[in-house]
């Protein structure tokens, strides 16, 4: 297979899927319908008094970010690659979202609040048409103190659902990959979070963690790999595209296709986000992962089929990536299978291409992202060269970097 080679010589790719069909051929057999997201929407609209009350950040307790234009920054790309990108280019600013400062804002505090509403529900703690500022009570927390969350994360997880958890009232334990930043060990220890660190990568954190929870029956475990409702909460940004660009006045229709590039790590974050748009847009929107070279099990598990029964160490590559949000070796099943039909394509970046454009962006527009934040922007270049349409509009999604401390920044913006 061509494919495999050439990931194995760790050569940037693009992939075109050649599964890629209709929406409406496929969405009726799809384990996810838009009733579920509009559900999680309604859930996370429940919360937002209680959001809005517990962090004054949160403008009306809605966790959402905007999309920024960058017009400069595609000059500049143009410029530094030699190259012509057809169509204007939006950034979409998870950076930006509160409590965590990535897109796993979207899953993780939807999955930790669902649970919270479980919980309390059960216990007739709160009914459904309360006021959830009630769960910010010194009864409800004591009583979400018997309970506890783990996760495994290379960082930004387990930021957002130490965070979130901690507040809430429970126990929190987050099970970190080697390859997880140390202020981000150090953000969530001041938080009372306890952090358990290994050595190992991401796929064996989550499998420990997964272990110690299930050895414990109040245990929650916060499953990465296979988590229908991580995934609920970031389909709910990909619904929410939809309104923020009619409010920009863009349209997006079969004249104006609409192509996103998700940076991809185990897939739920991206893959929600994908599905969501394509319940808004179907066909119109054209869906691209982003992966390290050095990491792309997403690609590896969709181009060969076998979706978490293949990592990228079984095609001799080492998993080892800048882009800490995307070090992952072995890509969900759960959201691969999803994928499969509804992905136009998927590519990989060097880390090296990472930091030109961190640099780039922070000159061009005044924007830090973390590495893995950029994975993006390679997208416009690489599918201009097949579509040389001007009426399309490429959306990058910048998935982190507003809370990455100073010192961080300055040893990325010098890089060389
Ligand atoms: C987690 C993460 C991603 C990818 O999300 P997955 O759900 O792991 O695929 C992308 N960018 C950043 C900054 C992340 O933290």
């Amino acid at each position: 297979m061509g494919i495999i080679d050439d990931l194995k010589l760790l050569k940037e790719i693009i992939w075109y899927n050649p599964s890629y069909t209709r929406f409406d051929d496929v969405k009726y057999n799809l384990p996810i319908t838009l009733e579920d997201v509009l559900d999680a929407e309604a859930r996370l609209k429940r919360f937002a008094p209680y959001l809005e009350k517990i962090f004054p950040e949160v403008e009306n307790g809605i966790i959402e970010s905007p999309i920024s234009r960058i017009n400069n920054m595609k000059n500049r790309m143009e410029k530094d690659f030699d190259t012509k990108i057809y169509g204007k280019i939006l950034l979409k600013r998870d950076d930006l979202l509160p409590i965590a400062g990535s897109i796993k804002a979207r899953g993780g505090i939807y999955e930790v609040l669902k649970h919270a509403e479980e919980l309390a529900l059960k216990e007739n703690l709160i009914s459904l048409d309360d006021d959830y500022r009630k769960f910010d009570n010194k009864e409800i927390r004591e009583f979400f103190s018997q309970y506890t969350i783990q996760v495994g994360s290379t960082g930004n997880l387990g930021l957002s659902i130490g965070t979130i958890s901690a507040k809430v009232g429970f126990n929190v334990i987050v099970h970190m990959s080697s390859d997880a930043k140390q202020w981000k060990k150090d953000m969530l220890r001041e938080k009372g979070v306890k952090v358990v660190e290994y050595s190992s990568d991401y796929s064996k954190a989550v499998e420990e963690g997964r272990r110690l929870s299930y050895n414990d029956p109040k245990s929650y475990f916060i499953d990465d790999e296979n988590s229908r409702d991580l995934f609920l909460g970031y389909a709910v940004g990909g619904i929410r595209v939809k309104r923020q660009l009619e409010d920009m006045g863009i349209i997006v229709d079969k004249e104006h296709p609409l192509f996103i590039y998700l940076p991809c790590g185990v897939g739920g974050g991206p893959g929600g986000v994908a599905y969501g748009l394509k319940l808004m847009y179907g066909n119109n929107v054209h869906c691209f992962f982003a992966e390290p070279t050095r990491s792309p099990a997403m690609l590896l598990g969709l181009a060969t089929g076998k979706h978490d029964e293949i990592s990228v160490e079984d095609i001799g590559l080492d998993n080892k990536t800048e882009a800490d949000g995307l070090a992952v070796g072995r890509a969900s099943a759960f959201v691969g299978k999803i994928m499969e039909k509804i992905l136009t394509g998927a590519y990989t970046i060097e880390d090296q291409k990472l930091y030109v454009f961190l640099k780039e962006l922070y000159y061009e527009e005044n924007i830090f992202l973390e590495p893995s934040a950029l994975a993006g922007f390679l997208g416009p270049i690489l599918t201009s060269e097949k579509y040389k349409n001007e009426n399309i509009v490429h959306m990058c999604w910048a998935t982190g970097g507003s809370l990455v401390p100073k010192e961080s920044r300055g040893k990325f913006l010098t890089m060389k």
